[in-house]
C-alpha cells in the first residue's frame, strides 16, 4: 500500500469509506426535498442537472464504499470527482450559504489524509474558486448571497484547519505514545535479560502470593523444569525454620513494610534434602500502582540464594573459635597460677628447691602443650589457606627412613619396637610434602603415645599404581563408641590411659583435613586393648 498523508491509517481509510457513501446520500435526500418543492432554494438550476449530479454522486459513493481505492492515482481521481460533484451541487442545487457547505470540511480532511499538505491546499483552492464563481454569478442579483458566501468560505476554511490541527496534534501524541511504548518494551527486555542472568533466584508474585514472573535461577534453585507461573508461593516454597517448624512466606510478606532479609530459613526438597536460604522479600510499589493508597502495593518480589555452604563454614568457624578459646584457657590458667606460686615461693625462706622445680616442670609442660596446640592450629590454617600445598616429587623410601630415625629414639625409650615394613622397590609420589609428613607424624606419635608394650610398625606397600601407607600398633586400642568421635576436633578418649598422656585432640582432625586436601581418605581399624591400624593411599607417580 502506498504511503498517504500524515494521518493515513487503516482506521482513517475506513472512516473515509463510510463517509464517502453517507454524505452523498444525505446531500441527495436534501436535493430531493428541494426538487419536490418542500424546501426552497433560489440556486436550484433544473431537474436535469440535479438528477445528473445526484446520480453520479451516488454512483461514486457506492464505488468508494464497495471498492476502496488501492492506488494513488485511483484516490486522486476519486477525490477530483468528489470535488467536482460537490462544486456542482453547491453551485446549482442548494447554494454555498447553506449548512451543507460544511461537508466540504470532509473533503479537506480526505485530501489531507491521502495527499498531505498539497492535497489540502488544492482542496482549499478549489473551494475558493467555487465561492468565486458563485459570487461572480450572484453579485448583481443578491448581495446577501455574496456576504453569506464569503462568511461560509472563511468559516469552512477555519473549521477545516482547526480540525486538521487537532488531528495532527493527536497524531503527534500517538507517535510519542508508540515511541514511549517501544522504549518501555526495550527497557523491559533489558531488565528481563539482567534478571535471567542473575545467579540469584528472583520471583515475583501478585498480591495473593501467586507467582507471575520468575527467572532461570529460580528453576535451578528449586531443582525443577516445571513452569512456576500461577503457583501459590507457599505451596512451592516449603520453608522451615531452625527448629524445623514450617514457615509461611506469604504470612511474612504481609507484615513486610519494605525490603526484609532472612538467612535462618531452610528450603526442603521433595526427597527431604534441605538447603539454607538467604531470602529477601519486598512489596512491589510501582508508580502506576492500581491502588492509590501508599500503604498498599501490587505484589511482592522474592530474591533467594543458597547459603548452605557459607553458613555451615561460618558456623563451623564460630564453634571452632569458641572451642579453641576454651581449650586455651585451661593451660594458660595453670601456667599463670603456677608462675605466681613460684613468685610467692621464691620470697618464702621455707620453699625448697624441689618445690620450685616441680612447679616449673608443671608450667613447662603446659607451655609445651600450648606450643603443640598452636603448631597444630597453624598447620590447619596453612592447609585451609592452601599454603604449602604445592605438590612435589617425593621419594617415599627416603621419607619413611627419615621419619623412622626421628621417632626411633622416642619409641626405644618407651621400650617399644619401631618396625619398618616397606616394599623392596618403592616408587615416588607426587603430593605436598608437608601434608604427607604431617599425616604420618600424627599416626606415629599417636601409636607411640597410646602403646605401653609391644611395637609400632610403619608399612608402605605399592600395588597397581597405588601406594598404601599404614601405621599399626599393639597399644590400648580405641573403644567402639570412641571410634566415631576421634576425628572430631579436640576430642580425646575418656580412657584413663589416654588421660595419662598429654594431647590436644587436634592431631587426627588436622590429619583428616590434610588427607582431604591431598585427595585421599583415612581408614582405620582398632580393637580395645589389642591395638589400632591407621592407613591411607596415594597414587604412585608415573616414571
Ligand atoms: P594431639 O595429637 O593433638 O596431641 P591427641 O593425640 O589426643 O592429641 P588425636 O591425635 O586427634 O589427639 O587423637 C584423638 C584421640 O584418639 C586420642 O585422644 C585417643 O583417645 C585416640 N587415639 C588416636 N590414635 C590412637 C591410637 N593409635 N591408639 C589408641 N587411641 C588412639
Ligand atoms: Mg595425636
Amino acid at each position: 500500500m502506498y504511503k498517504g498523508g500524515p494521518s493515513y491509517t487503516s482506521q482513517s481509510a475506513k472512516i473515509i469509506r463510510y463517509a464517502g457513501l453517507l454524505v452523498p446520500i444525505i446531500l441527495v435526500l436534501y436535493g430531493l426535498c428541494i426538487q419536490a418543492g418542500l424546501v426552497s432554494s433560489i440556486q436550484y438550476l433544473n431537474d436535469v442537472s440535479f438528477f445528473a449530479l445526484a446520480f453520479w454522486l451516488i454512483v461514486l459513493g457506492v464505488i468508494q464504499f464497495l471498492s476502496p481505492s488501492r492506488t494513488k492515482l485511483d484516490s486522486a481521481l476519486r477525490l477530483i470527482a468528489y470535488h467536482l460533484l460537490a462544486a456542482g451541487y453547491l453551485l446549482f442545487v442548494f447554494g454555498i450559504a447553506t449548512p451543507f457547505a460544511a461537508f466540504w470540511i470532509l473533503l479537506l480532511l480526505a485530501s489531507n489524509t491521502y495527499f498531505s499538505r498539497d492535497g489540502l491546499n488544492l482542496s482549499i483552492l478549489w473551494f475558493v474558486v467555487v465561492v468565486a464563481i458563485d459570487i461572480s454569478f450572484w453579485h448583481n442579483i443578491s448581495a446577501t448571497i455574496v456576504a453569506y458566501d464569503l462568511v461560509t468560505l472563511i468559516a469552512i476554511i477555519l473549521s477545516g484547519l482547526v480540525t486538521l490541527s487537532l488531528s495532527l496534534a493527536q497524531e503527534v501524541d500517538h507517535t510519542a505514545l508508540s515511541k514511549s511504548k517501544q522504549q518501555e518494551s526495550l527497557q523491559r527486555d533489558r531488565v528481563l535479560t539482567i534478571v535471567n542472568n542473575l545467579a540469584d533466584a528472583v520471583l515475583s508474585t501478585d498480591m495473593n502470593g501467586v507467582i507471575r514472573v520468575y527467572n532461570a535461577a529460580s528453576l535451578n534453585l528449586l531443582d525443577t523444569n516445571d513452569s512456576l507461573n500461577g503457583r501459590y508461593i507457599d505451596d512451592l516454597l516449603k520453608l522451615v525454620d531452625q527448629s524445623d517448624k514450617p514457615v509461611s512466606l506469604f504470612n511474612q510478606f504481609k507484615t513486610a513494610k519494605g525490603a526484609f532479609t532472612r538467612d535462618d530459613l531452610n528450603y526442603v526438597y521433595d526427597d527431604g534434602e534441605e538447603i539454607r536460604l538467604e531470602i529477601t522479600y519486598s512489596p512491589i510499589r510501582s508508580s502506576y500502582s492500581r491502588s492509590k493508597k501508599s500503604e498498599t502495593h501490587d505484589g511482592y518480589i522474592v530474591i533467594m540464594r543458597d547459603i548452605t555452604k557459607s553458613k555451615s563454614l561460618e558456623e563451623e568457624r564460630d564453634e571452632f573459635i569458641s572451642v579453641i578459646s576454651h581449650e586455651l584457657r585451661t593451660p594458660i590458667t595453670i601456667v599463670e597460677g603456677t608462675i605466681s606460686n613460684v613468685q610467692v615461693m621464691m620470697e618464702h625462706p621455707d620453699a625448697t628447691h624441689l618445690m620450685l622445680t616441680d612447679a616449673m616442670t608443671m608450667a613447662h609442660d603446659q607451655i609445651v602443650y600450648l606450643a603443640h596446640m598452636v603448631n597444630d592450629l597453624s598447620t590447619l590454617s596453612r592447609a585451609e589457606r592452601g599454603v604449602a600445598d604445592t605438590p612435589e616429587d617425593i621419594d617415599v623410601r627416603e621419607l619413611i627412613h627419615k621419619l623412622h630415625d626421628e621417632y626411633n629414639k622416642e619409641a626405644t625409650e618407651k621400650g617399644l619396637h619401631l618396625n619398618l615394613d616397606i616394599d623392596g622397590s618403592l616408587g615416588h609420589v607426587y603430593t605436598s610434602r608437608l601434608y604427607l609428613e604431617e599425616m604420618l607424624q600424627n599416626f606415629i606419635t599417636n601409636a607411640i603415645k597410646y602403646t605401653k608394650t609391644g611395637s609400632v610398625t610403619i608399612t608402605v606397600k605399592q600395588k597397581l599404581g597405588v601406594m598404601e601407607f599404614t601405621v599399626k600398633d599393639t597399644g590400648i586400642g580405641i573403644s567402639k563408641s570412641d571410634q566415631t568421635k576421634i576425628f572430631q576436633k579436640f576430642y580425646r578418649s575418656e580412657d584413663y590411659r589416654t588421660r595419662e598422656t598429654t594431647g590436644t585432640g587436634l592431631g587426627l582432625y588436622v590429619a583428616t583435613k590434610l588427607a582431604h586436601k591431598a585427595g585421599t581418605k583415612i581408614k582405620f581399624t582398632s580393637r580395645l586393648n589389642h591395638g589400632s591400624k591407621f592407613s591411607f593411599t596415594l597414587p604412585v607417580k608415573a616414571q
